[in-house]
């Protein structure tokens, strides 16, 4: 099997600085993921899982550490440059579905802006694929939060992505909603895509290639 690193992570270490105390939130994190897979970053609430994803994403700056994605050094680049190659390479979900979506757009609107963004044409089968091809004409009100976080997901895959980051997908959802946005997960994986997903439930936790687990900002080895 192939094993192609997407992304990898070095010595990450981020801390929050409030009222003149410092909290680190990671702490000389290591971690990769490879191509074509689903990698889960799992743990309890509060042990840096989402600072780590936002520091994957470029969104937010280590103070230590190096990322690199598709061989190109992220925390070498200007915040411009990042937010640049985020646009084109990445693929983030925020936890709250709604999040994701712009209430002016339809979900096919969303998938032609993500066409122009990443300069390719919308596949619109990714609606059938993830189940909520009947509402390809409805604005994000219409949806249910489930069907918000599959939309979201569909137009962040368009013009194929070097990587998906989406944190906890699955933490706002009914239990049958967190079940299909799985499902859309792993299709997703199946047809290539390479995710790395944060969450600590374990039905999303199945379907990981690699699961790396946080605690308190330590990868627990
Ligand atoms: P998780 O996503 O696993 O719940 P987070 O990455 O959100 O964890 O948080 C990791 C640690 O950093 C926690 O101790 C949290 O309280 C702290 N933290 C996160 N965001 C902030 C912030 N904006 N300001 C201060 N502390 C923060
Ligand atoms: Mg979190």
């Amino acid at each position: 099997m192939e094993t192609e690193t997407t992304l990898s992570c070095t010595g990450i270490r981020r801390a929050y600085r409030a009222d003149g105390e410092v909290v680190w939130a990671l702490w000389d994190v290591d971690a990769v993921a490879i191509a074509g897979q689903i990698t889960v970053l799992a743990g309890p609430s509060g042990s840096g899982k989402s600072t780590l994803l936002r520091v994957i994403a470029g969104i937010d700056e280590p103070d230590e550490g190096t990322v690199e994605v598709s061989g190109r050094n992220l925390t070498a680049m200007s915040a411009r440059a990042r937010r640049k190659f985020r646009s084109r390479h990445m693929g983030y979900l925020f936890q709250d579905p709604a999040a994701n979506l712009l209430s002016y757009l339809t979900v096919s609107q969303h998938l032609e802006m993500a066409g122009r963004i990443r300069r390719s044409l919308p596949d619109h089968d990714l609606l059938t694929r993830l189940e909520i091809d009947m509402l390809a004409d409805e604005y994000p009100a219409r949806l249910s939060a489930g069907q918000q976080q599959r939309a979201a997901l569909a137009a962040a895959v368009v013009g194929n992505p070097d990587v998906i980051l989406a944190d906890e997908p699955t933490a706002e959802l009914d239990s049958q909603s967190a079940h299909l946005a799985v499902t859309a997960l792993s299709r997703l994986r199946d047809m290539g895509v390479t995710l790395v997903v944060t969450s600590h439930d374990p039905e999303v936790v199945e379907v990981a290639d690699r699961v790396i687990r946080l605690e308190h900002g330590e990868v627990k080895t």
